[in-house]
């Protein structure tokens, strides 16, 4: 029986403010051990919590961006347990009246794009750290960093609405290019300021009902959603096929040996006794600042490649790559109004540009560009209009890079211009001409290699710097003139 994978996403994403969320110890991530705490966030008794207004204002521009409903009042909880990294026993979090629901996104699809449910957002703080290896008497002890204790905590949850595990790490990739775009979240994956829960079921293909879901805690790439998805999905396929049954469980993805493994079972799940947190008031987001939080939002990427499709022209394609970063589709945008063509800036982008970032490990960092936009958009204008061919903009643009000089005076000193002048290539067309008789009765005779040998000894003639379009031109005429 052919099965359908169901698959809901829990994404946890750190807001990139300075403090934490209940108090004002530093967020900055790689500091010593237990240098950013204080009673608060180590939880000691008689500390009060105090919210941060930035943090609320970063989970309310994800929650906008994620098309949500964002709730006038919602209210933080305590989700009871007891873990060593969590010294109050609970953690705060956003339960039954969370900061906002009802949302989507899209992915993008042949035949218009595919929507997925997003349910809720809502805001709450992360546990400190425990590390269990690095010590001299890591076999017996367990160390404990309370950096992270309180640092805030966007969780983002999905509706069952995720088909396949390319699916699924597709909308992680869009969910990190949305909030690293709003500023909300610096995107870095490997120091966990994004992680992703997976939940995955399947189905027989045409019913109506969910199988029962297993969930993936913590997954940190990309790549290992997409893995761990996969394995899971045919975990259970394979478990249904022979017969079995699925465990609601809670599994660990491990990089290592590439598969899923039980961490516990629904059985042994804890109760989290959640009830209102008791030293908070109910938090009010009023719509005057809900409206002022949508103002100052940021083109989001989405909204950006339809404009640039729009404005300019560009291909679904040119439109995507430009459109990824803002940084990109600013410096496409100067380099049009400072003269150059869509399709040109668009080319030099995606191609020298990006080609050169990659080489010097700087893959997509626009701000690693030494010249403005400018400086670009000249070289451009002057491969566009014939100046230069494009091969000599290529050595023009790699000098441009090493020595930040101007494409003019580049090409001035190196004497790169083309000769496009057509009285100056006649003399050049009739030499060639008369010295290639052969070629010429060959070219008569329908033999286009011919012509292109022409064309060669022309541009030899010129020492490479004759436009080749004029050649041709110049060539095509003579060789009719002569014909009569
Ligand atoms: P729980 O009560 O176990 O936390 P929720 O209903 O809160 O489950 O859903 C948590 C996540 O699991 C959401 O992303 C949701 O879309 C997803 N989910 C719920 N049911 C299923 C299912 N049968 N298969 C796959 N994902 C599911
Ligand atoms: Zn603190
Ligand atoms: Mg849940």
């Amino acid at each position: 029986m052919p099965y359908e994978p169901v698959i809901g996403l829990e994404i946890h994403a750190q807001l990139l403010t300075e403090t934490k969320i209940f108090c004002g110890c530093r967020t900055a991530f790689g500091a010593a051990p237990n240098t950013q705490v204080c009673p608060t966030c180590l939880g000691l008794p008689g500390a009060m919590p105090v919210l941060n207004r930035q943090a609320v204002e970063f989970a309310a521009r994800a929650a906008l961006a994620l098309n949500c409903t964002v709730h006038e009042a919602s209210v933080f909880a305590r989700k009871n347990y007891f873990y060593p990294d969590l010294p109050k026993g609970y953690q705060i979090s956003q339960y039954d009246q969370p900061l906002a629901t009802g949302g989507w996104m899209t992915l993008p699809r042949a035949g218009g794009a595919m929507r997925i449910g997003v349910t809720r957002v809502h805001l709450e703080e992360d546990a400190g750290k425990s590390l269990h290896h690095g010590f001299p008497d890591s076999d017996r002890a367990t160390y404990l960093d309370f950096n992270r204790s309180g640092v805030p905590l966007v969780e983002i949850v999905t509706e069952p609405d995720v088909r396949s595990a390319a699916d699924a790490a597709a909308c992680f990739s869009r969910v990190r290019e949305m909030l690293v775009a709003l500023g909300v979240n610096d995107g870095n994956m490997e120091e966990g300021s994004l992680r992703c829960d997976a939940n995955i079921s399947v189905r027989p293909v045409g019913a109506d009902a969910f199988g029962v879901k297993t969930e993936v805690k913590n997954v940190n790439s990309f790549r290992f959603v997409q893995k761990a998805i996969e394995f899971e999905v045919d975990r259970q396929i394979a478990t249904l096929s022979a017969g079995g049954a699925i465990l609601q469980e809670t599994r660990l993805w491990n990089s290592d040996t590439g598969e899923t493994e039980s961490m516990r079972t629904k059985e042994a799940a804890h109760d989290y006794r959640y009830f209102p947190e008791p030293d908070l008031p109910p938090l009010v987001v009023p719509a005057a600042w809900l409206s002022a939080i949508r103002a100052s939002m940021a083109e989001l990427p989405d909204a950006r490649r339809a404009r640039l499709a729009a404005e300019y022209g560009l291909t679904e394609y040119d439109a995507a790559i430009i459109g990824r970063s803002s940084l990109a589709a600013v410096y496409f945008e100067a380099m049009v109004r400072a003269g150059a063509s869509a399709k040109a800036a668009a080319n030099w982008l995606q191609g020298e540009v990006r080609r050169k970032l990659k080489d010097i490990g700087r893959d997509e960092d626009m701000s690693a560009v030494p010249f403005s936009e400018d400086a670009l958009a000249e070289l451009a204008v002057a491969t566009e209009r014939g100046v230069v061919s494009s091969t000599a903009a290529k050595m023009v643009f790699e000098q441009m890079w090493t020595t930040g000089r101007s494409a003019r005076a580049i090409i001035d000193a190196e004497g790169l211009a083309q000769i496009g002048d057509a009285s100056a290539l006649e003399a050049l067309v009739a030499d060639v001409l008369a010295n290639h008789p052969g070629a010429m009765a060959e070219f008569r005779a329908g033999r286009k290699n011919a012509f292109g040998f022409l064309v060669g000894q022309v541009m030899k003639a010129s020492q490479g710097k004759a436009n080749p379009n004029v050649i041709n031109d110049l060539l095509l005429k003579a060789l009719s003139a002569r014909e009569r």
